[in-house]
């Protein structure tokens, strides 16, 4: 690597005022330490509490959806919104090989096959325009549901993800889930503050799921949401995360097997803070954003990635295109060696162990996308 890298590695420290950059902080102030407090001093830490309440109004309210369930964790969210979207034993439902593992275990969880399809290198999320091609070369539609012709399982659902917070080809995706049949579940784990041609991501598919976790672009410490305009699916979804107990004063009776995924007061309750300094993040990703374009300059074989037309991303992770020039275990050893942590996009699922006998489309764009993209810090703080 030349000087030319030593010196962005070096103003990319200047610019945190600091000899180690993380990959992604979160960013407390005192708000965060007033709700915790309160949970604290009032006792109210745990499975009820006012917290809960008020974080899934607020978020539900923020990204404009009639309900919002809080959860333990993103992939929670996922689990219950596959299967109150109706994902049943067998079925396959599709999704990008190219996506965090939680994805593909939430499909899982449901006892569903996933079935991996591409990416489009504009959005890198699922390419409806490939996608639409190959459902109708190996699905088709018996009584109002979609098979797979060569494993005669249904295909029950579509999870586009929102990769690094900009949005898919939301328009091409709803389309296309209407004429197979297919639920669409967003996996908005990424894109709190992303918006499709002005509407937030999260918002397009029948329910959907999203996730506060450490590293994302706020955090509740662990914790998810599943949300959803269809308040009966909402209330269902609530009974079951909260081990589907009938509401009584005192007796303790559950009319299904439920899972005990509620969010504790005290996480919600950081949530709520976190949500208030929002409109503040995005400012600052988007300020970030530009900043990189500036370090970058002079720097050969390197593009930052820049939102797709009809998306006003979150920029959650600042993300670098790498040309056939760089190596880019090469880039990541020298960024890490010098401070700045980065890393690369996830080992596509298809390649792991558990899921390589799983049915997959033609994968040519997540390969090449696999070698070519790096995650750069990408702190607001
Ligand atoms: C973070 C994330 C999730 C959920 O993760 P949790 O750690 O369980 O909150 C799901 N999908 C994607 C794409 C993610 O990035």
């Amino acid at each position: 690597m030349n000087e030319q890298w030593i010196q962005f590695a070096e103003r990319v420290k200047e610019m945190y005022g600091k000899d180690f950059i993380p990959l992604h902080e979160p960013t407390f102030n005192k708000k965060e330490v007033e709700y915790i407090t309160d949970c604290v001093e009032t006792g109210w830490v745990s499975s009820v509490g006012a917290y809960v309440t008020r974080f899934e109004e607020d978020l539900a309210k923020f990204v404009g959806v009639k309900r919002a369930v809080a959860v333990v964790n993103g992939t929670a969210a996922l689990h219950i919104a596959l299967k109150v979207a109706g994902v049943e034993a067998n079925d396959e439902v599709l999704m990008p090989s190219l996506t965090f593992i939680a994805t593909a275990n939430a499909v899982s969880y449901c006892q569903a096959v996933p079935h991996f399809i591409d990416v489009h290198e504009e959005t890198l999320g699922v390419d409806p325009f490939k996608l639409a091609v190959y459902l109708q070369e190996i699905a088709e539609v018996r009584n109002g549901e979609l098979f797979n012709k060569q494993t005669n399982r249904r295909i029950k659902a579509l999870i586009p993800m929102h990769t690094f917070g900009h949005a898919v080809h939301l328009d091409e995706l709803v389309a296309l889930a209407k004429k197979y049949h297919l639920v669409l579940v967003e996996d908005a784990a990424e894109s709190l503050g992303t918006y499709y041609k002005g509407k937030h991501t999260g918002t397009f598919g029948k329910v959907n799921a999203m996730s506060f976790n450490g590293n994302k672009i706020i955090t509740t410490g662990g914790g998810g949401a599943i949300l959803t305009d269809d308040i009966a699916l909402a209330e269902y979804a609530k009974h079951l995360t909260t081990t589907a107990k009938v509401p009584h004063k005192w007796e303790y009776v559950h009319d299904e097997i439920g899972y005990n995924y509620r969010m504790p007061n005290i996480n919600a309750a950081l949530g709520c803070a976190q949500l208030e300094k929002m409109d503040e993040f995005l400012i600052q990703k988007k300020q970030l954003t530009s900043k990189y374009d500036e370090l970058l300059k002079g720097l050969n074989g390197v593009k930052l990635f820049k939102q797709p037309t009809h998306s006003d991303s979150n920029y959650w992770l600042q993300t670098i295109i790498l040309d056939e020039t760089l190596d880019r275990d090469e880039v990541l050893a020298f960024l890490n060696e010098h401070g700045v942590m980065s890393r690369p996009i996830w080992q596509p699922i298809h390649k792991l162990q558990m899921y390589k006998k799983c049915p997959k489309a033609n994968l040519q764009n997540t390969t090449v996308l696999e070698q070519t993209i790096i995650n750069i810090a990408s702190s607001v703080s």
